[in-house]
């Protein structure tokens, strides 16, 4: 068997290298807490945290104090949408709307049931084919009491992006807050939140070579209807909003990958393009039968779903054994369910049951995509055959 070849970059990704050296003396002899005060292995860690700060900032267009670190995109997104939405009196949560759509992550669709239960109404924006919604259907489900509009910046199943901008601005003119998750945007498309009406942003850096357990929430301070409250309690870290000591190492980490993916984008997604673009004209000459999922390409750069009509998903992820490659998100597998991505664009439930996610990353060859289609054609074909 040959080695087994990664494509589930939208599940995880490996640390990059230079992000795992900055990392290591806050693994080893630098091992201060960042919040001790009174002696140099504090000082140390603390100055690491504040330069992992800024490079966060950078990489966003923001501003160092309004990044808060968190855990990963999960609780970030739980702080933006229950701390939001529960922020001053949680009574009020009777009377407030928040506007999201049916494609999101469980990390928001989840913390919304949470307020639903509340009492806060929620509407669900049904997406396009493409799996898009758009900026009418937002204003059209503006109301009077609107207080949120969370859409997330690109899909972690098909990889197709939201256009946020454009829906931010008309949040902006509505006076209504605007929070995206961007745990598969950020470090692979460009994104500056000065220029646009972002106000809350959430990332995850082990969707971008940084480590698993860190993330942040960018909260722009210049919307001063932005206040928070938090949802756990402890140590009052990053303004009480992410309690608890800090993970320095993983800040740093953070960091470091906020630094490469700024330097390295440009370059990265126009060959990750290429190489995504290649997957799909491999397979699509191979093979009849196969359906890209999402935006043609308004996508991810390194992100493709593809369903095989007559094959079985699951049967054809255990054919595959020598590439590691996912029937959805990582998120909802486990649960034999068809994807409720695929479900909300469309996609026929036979059709969901033959998805593939194909996730390419930094890393990934010419070769191994190559090589990953020309497995892929074989493993169809002999389904396909078999059934006949
Ligand atoms: C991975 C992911 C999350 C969860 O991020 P964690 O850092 O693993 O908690 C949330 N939203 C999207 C879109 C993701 O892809």
């Amino acid at each position: 068997m040959t080695r087994c070849i990664y494509l589930d970059h939208n599940a995880t990704t490996p640390i990059d290298p230079r992000a795992l050296d900055a990392m290591l003396p806050y693994l080893r002899e630098a091992c201060g807490n960042a919040s001790s005060k009174t002696h140099a292995f504090g000082w140390q860690a603390n100055e690491a945290v504040e330069k992992a700060r800024a490079q966060v900032a950078r990489l966003l267009g923001a501003s160092s104090r309004e990044v808060v670190f968190t855990s990963g995109a999960t609780e970030s997104n739980n702080v933006a949408l229950i701390g939001y939405m529960t922020a001053g009196d949680p009574s009020l949560l009777k009377n407030k709307h928040v506007i999201t759509q049916q494609t999101e992550h469980p990390a928001v669709l989840d913390p919304l049931r949470v307020l639903e239960r509340q009492g806060c109404e929620v509407t669900y924006l049904q997406p396009d084919e493409h799996g898009q919604v758009s900026v009418n259907q937002v204003r059209d489900a503006l109301r009077a009491n609107t207080a949120l509009v969370s859409i997330m910046a690109a899909n972690n199943e098909i990889g197709v992006l939201q256009p946020i901008e454009a829906i931010a601005a008309v949040c902006g003119e509505a006076g209504v807050l605007f929070h995206t998750d961007a745990a598969q945007a950020v470090g692979k498309i460009p994104i500056d939140m000065k220029g646009t009406g972002i106000d809350l942003l959430s990332l995850s850096g082990h969707k971008f070579y940084a480590p698993k357990g860190v993330g942040a929430l960018v909260v722009r301070s210049r919307t001063p209807r932005t206040r928070l409250s938090p949802i756990l309690f402890g140590g009052g870290q990053e303004k009480g909003l992410s309690p608890g000591t800090l993970n320095v190492p993983g800040v740093v980490g953070l960091g470091a990958a906020c630094e490469i993916a700024q330097e390295e984008l440009p370059e990265e997604s126009a060959r990750l393009i290429a190489l995504r673009e290649r997957l799909y004209g491999a397979l699509g000459s191979g093979l009849d039968g196969v359906h890209q999922n999402g935006h043609p390409t308004d996508r991810l750069p390194g992100t493709s779903s593809f369903s095989f009509e007559g094959v079985d998903g699951a049967a054809l992820l255990i054919s595959l054994n020598a590439l590691a490659v996912s029937s959805g998100s990582a998120c909802s597998s486990g649960t034999s369910d068809p994807s409720h991505v695929l479900k909300a664009i469309g996609v026929s439930e036979q059709l969901a049951r033959s998805t593939v996610r194909f996730g390419l990353g930094r890393f990934t060859t010419e070769e191994e995509v190559e090589e990953a289609a020309r497995q892929v054609i074989g493993a169809v074909k002999q389904l396909r055959g078999r059934r006949l």
